[in-house]
């Protein structure tokens, strides 16, 4: 058995991982990474997978989350500074 270098181990590894994230570009076949909106090669767009934008309704509820909490939050430290006057 051969045995490899840690640098060599090391390159294999950084290979793996970028293989994992690369897709072949539709427009010209050339491996682009998959979260690329754009071609390097060609210019081409490109549909980026695994990530989509956040949607409006999303972040209208997240939104909301955080006021909700927020204002819980002020009025237990209202009541608090009432109670512990
Ligand atoms: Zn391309």
């Amino acid at each position: 058995m051969k045995k490899t270098t840690v640098y060599e181990d090391r390159e294999k590894k950084r290979a793996e991982r970028i293989d994992r994230h690369t897709v072949a570009c539709p427009h010209c076949g050339a491996p682009v990474l998959d979260h690329m909106t754009k071609c390097p090669h060609c210019g081409g767009e490109l549909t980026p997978v695994g990530y989509q934008p956040l949607s409006d309704k999303k972040i209208k509820k997240i939104r909301w989350i955080t006021y909700s909490i927020g204002a819980v939050v002020t009025v237990v430290i209202i009541v608090l500074l009432i109670l512990y006057r």
